[in-house]
Parts: structure tokens; C-alpha cells; sequence
């Protein structure tokens, strides 16, 4: 994969990266989004095909086994992976492609992709993560503890990333990753 770019996009749930990607999407038409396959359940509102590639076990265990993905993780208890062929396609156009994955995908993807820009996107405080998971209101208490444990575990990560972005204002994190983005994505 030489002509586009990979840009990797990590850091535990509730942080902001969704709210990240749609931003940078919105502004930045050269830039193109993975769409995930997932073993959750939709929550309302998310569309197959558009949010995620919404497929049971059955179906995403084929996929490792077919190698159709490029990384894959288990997150909470259910499947998260990266499709491969979109991802190479849109490298080949030479379009700048966004992975928004969690931490043991994106080890993988660094590790097997070395010319990746990582970021990893931090809160501000644990206790803002908390605030902003339970606050989303779309993830139950029993999932809401599961990612809070997992987040633990994340953020030791940080430091294995290119960029360690803080996301307290989401204005200001978006500056500092599109400075990021445009000045290593330029070279
Ligand atoms: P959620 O259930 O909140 O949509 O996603 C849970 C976590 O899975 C988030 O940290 C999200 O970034 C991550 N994720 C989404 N898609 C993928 C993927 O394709 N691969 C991996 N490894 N993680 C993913």
C-alpha cells in the first residue's frame, strides 16, 4: 500500500473519537472513513453499511478465516475488524484513509503498516471518560464497567503512538490533530 495514507485513530470508548472523525470528514473531503464489521447490535439511529457492517459470529469468524480483514479485535465481548479491501482501494486511489479502532487493532495495524500516522486521543481525566460514557446514554451499566476496565488498560498504550492528542475542548483537539494530519500527510 503505497499511495494513499493510513491514519490511525485510537484511545478508549467515550473518548471522542466518533465525534473526531465525523468533524474531520466534514471538513476534509480527501479523507475517507473504514467502515467497520462489528458482532454488536445497532444501536438506534446507526445504519448497516453506513455506522458498521453488522454481522453475527458466524459471519465474522468467516471473515478472519478468509483473511478478508486487515486487523480484528475482540472489544467487550463482541467482534470489531477492519475490512480489507475497502481500505486498500481507497489506498490505491490515493485517498488518506481513517481506521477509528481500539487499542489491540491498532497495535496490529502499526505493526504491519509502518509508514501509519498514529494518534491516540486521550480524556482529559478518567473521571471525564466516566462522565462521557455514562452520558452518551447509549451503553448499559454492565457494558459502561466492561469498557471503563478496558479504558484502564488503553491508556497505559498512549505512549506507543506517534501523537497523544488530549481531548478537553473538542475545537482545540481537532486543531492539533489536523495540524498533525496536514503536516505529516503533506511529506
Ligand atoms: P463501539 O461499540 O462504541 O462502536 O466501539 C467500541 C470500540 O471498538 C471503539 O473503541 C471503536 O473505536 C472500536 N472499533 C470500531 N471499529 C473497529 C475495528 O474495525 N477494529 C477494532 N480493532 N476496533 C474497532
Amino acid at each position: 500500500m503505497t499511495k494513499g495514507k493510513l491514519i490511525l485513530i485510537t484511545g478508549p470508548s467515550g473518548v471522542g473519537k466518533g465525534t473526531i472523525v465525523r468533524e474531520l470528514l466534514n471538513r476534509h473531503s480527501q479523507l475517507y472513513l473504514s467502515i467497520s464489521a462489528t458482532t454488536r447490535s445497532p444501536r438506534p439511529g446507526e445504519v448497516n453499511g453506513k455506522d458498521y457492517y453488522f454481522v453475527n459470529p458466524c459471519q465474522f469468524e468467516a471473515m478472519i478465516a478468509s483473511q478478508t480483514l486487515l486487523e480484528w479485535a475482540e472489544y467487550t465481548g463482541n467482534y470489531y475488524g477492519t475490512p480489507r479491501q475497502q481500505v486498500e482501494t481507497k489506498i490505491e486511489q490515493g485517498r488518506w484513509v481513517i481506521l477509528e479502532i481500539e487499542v489491540q487493532g491498532a497495535r496490529k495495524i502499526k505493526k504491519n503498516f509502518s509508514n501509519t500516522l498514529s494518534l491516540f486521543i486521550l480524556p482529559p481525566s478518567f473521571a471525564e471518560l466516566e462522565h462521557r460514557l455514562r452520558n452518551r446514554g447509549n451503553n448499559s451499566d454492565t457494558d459502561i464497567h466492561k469498557r471503563l476496565e478496558q479504558a484502564k488498560l488503553e491508556l497505559q498504550a498512549a505512549v506507543e503512538f506517534d501523537y497523544q492528542i488530549i481531548n478537553d475542548d473538542l475545537d482545540a483537539a481537532l486543531q492539533r490533530i489536523e495540524t498533525v494530519i496536514f503536516s505529516e500527510c503533506s511529506q
